[in-house]
């Protein structure tokens, strides 16, 4: 990690030569608040509400049904894919649009499961988001497979869980919802290939945060939500991407009419289609389509290997200037193994997660005692940045944190 002059007018020049800066206009943010939880639920494009709007007043309101083939209704999932796959490093007909990820990721690990027959267990990491643990079990128990769990994502690990040789997949986040981490998507995914497993990997917390490269790491199946770095709005579908050369053979446990070969025949047989269009399944839900257009319209002609370097810097800028707090960093200082957000333990991290919302500044906690803080280069700016980071420094050294309000739990964290 490079040191930087942490100072808010270096910041100031570094807004001044930005050459993304003026994407911030692109969205709308609430007045005397820095947010730093854009790795959650990114901010509301501007654009979003007219696309709505359009799409149930005059889409739905005044052409109706004409709607499904006059406003590209029918094709809006391989349409919304086709403009996620620059961003992912795939071909435009390698993904696909629809459901959560949840629910995707069930597709892809049985589908993975079922390419691999003769082998049954799933290679996951203990640590990997709830939901990824979840249905893997389910995964699992509909295919008569096991589960394999590494306390730590990292090579060697990786390795002894492959060995046995009776892995049919691997499941892991690309960035660790947590900590941070980034993994090495290439060199993980040649390793299992090596070990005859196929991958899923889950972009959640890398899709739109950095550049992701699917095709050149050789990756089989992968899977992202839509509502954290991409800003799709809340609850907007997530994304699957299969690998073209697993097209034809790829065969996912929900079959639904949507991933019909010829839905409108109504033919009593399920026929998969040709593409990832396999992986639909029903009816999806084309007002959040609308406003996930509008944030995914945004990256459009974004250099993403601009978007990375500021996303590092503002990063630095973030654990320089909060060294002084005397938290722990629990998120890698190398920019290789380093995501788009910074983690900071202390056990009492919710009351000062808490406190620092009541100054404007929007992070959040992960129990059991991570304060979590996502940088999105589309909007942030680095005084943003630096003013955050101040204002957490001073709810320690002030300990007004310590405010019994502030310990309260809210439902969502
Ligand atoms: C956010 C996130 C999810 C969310 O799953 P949903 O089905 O959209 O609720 C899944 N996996 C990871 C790693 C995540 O970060």
């Amino acid at each position: 990690m490079a040191s930087i002059p942490a100072t808010r007018a270096w910041c100031e020049q570094r807004d001044a030569a930005d050459p993304l800066a003026g994407l911030r206009a692109e969205f709308t943010l609430p007045e005397g608040i820095v947010y730093l939880d854009g790795n959650s639920l990114g901010a509301l494009p501007k654009a979003a509400p007219g696309r709505v709007a359009d799409l149930v007043e005059r889409q739905w309101g005044h052409h109706l049904i004409a709607s499904w083939n006059d406003a590209g209704w029918w094709d809006k999932p391989r349409a919304l894919g086709a403009k996620i796959a620059p961003l992912v490093g795939a071909w435009p007909d390698e993904v696909v649009v629809g459901d959560g990820t949840s629910v995707n990721l069930f597709k892809t690990l049985v589908a993975a499961l079922r390419l691999n027959p003769g082998r049954d267990v799933v290679v996951g990491e203990a640590g990997n988001f709830p939901t990824d643990l979840y249905m893997t079990q389910g995964a699992a128990e509909l295919c008569g497979a096991r589960e394999r769990r590494v306390d730590r994502a990292d090579a060697a690990a990786i390795r002894a869980a492959l060995e046995p040789g009776d892995a049919a997949v691997l499941l892991l986040s690309h960035v660790d919802y947590r900590t941070g981490e980034l993994r090495d998507m290439a060199g993980i995914t040649r390793l299992a290939h090596e070990h005859g497993a196929l991958v899923v990997w889950d972009l959640c917390h890398s899709v739109g945060a950095l550049p992701v490269e699917l095709n050149a790491c050789g990756v089989d199946f992968a899977v992202g939500c839509t509502y954290k770095y991409l800003n799709g709005g809340p609850g907007a579908p997530a994304f699957t991407f299969a690998a073209e050369r697993h097209h034809a053979a790829a065969r996912q446990p929900l079959t639904g009419w949507h991933g019909h070969a010829r839905p409108f025949d109504f033919t009593a047989e399920y026929a998969p289609a040709e593409g990832v269009s396999r992986f639909l399944s029903g009816s999806q839900p084309l007002v959040a389509d609308a406003a996930l257009e509008a944030g995914l319209d945004v990256f459009a002609g974004v250099d993403m290997a601009l978007l990375r370097a500021k996303s590092l810097e503002l990063g630095d800028l973030f654990i320089a200037v909060t060294e002084r707090a005397g938290l722990g960093l629990l998120t890698p200082r190398e920019h290789e193994r380093r995501g788009s957000q910074v983690a900071l333990r202390h056990p009492d991290g919710y009351a000062m997660v808490r406190a620092l919302a009541a100054r404007g500044v929007v992070g959040d906690f992960r129990d059991p005692d991570v304060l979590r803080f996502g940088f999105t280069p589309l909007y942030l700016r680095y005084v943003d940045v630096f003013d955050a980071a101040s204002a957490l420094v001073a709810v320690v050294e002030s300990g007004e944190w310590r405010d019994p309000a502030f310990a309260e739990r809210a439902q969502v964290t």
